[in-house]
């Protein structure tokens, strides 16, 4: 399982900023609020939600987790 937050999106149910992750698993492909625990499948979406970027952010923390 891949979690990658995603830099500058914004939930769209708590409204919380950079508290979106993008978690790919299995073939399918859904974004999280860890603020909110809002979760929204992905399939065959683009890579960003449909929120606009901001400028200069646009690194991304990357998640390895551990052995299962
Ligand atoms: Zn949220």
């Amino acid at each position: 399982m891949k979690r990658r937050f995603i830099a500058g999106a914004v939930c769209p149910e708590c409204g919380a900023l950079d508290k979106i992750v993008r978690v790919e698993h299995g073939g399918t492909l859904w974004m999280e609020c860890v603020a909110c625990d809002m979760r929204k499948d992905l399939d065959a979406a683009p890579e960003t939600p449909a929120t606009q970027a901001a400028p200069g952010e646009s690194k991304a923390v990357v998640w390895k987790p551990g052995k299962p």
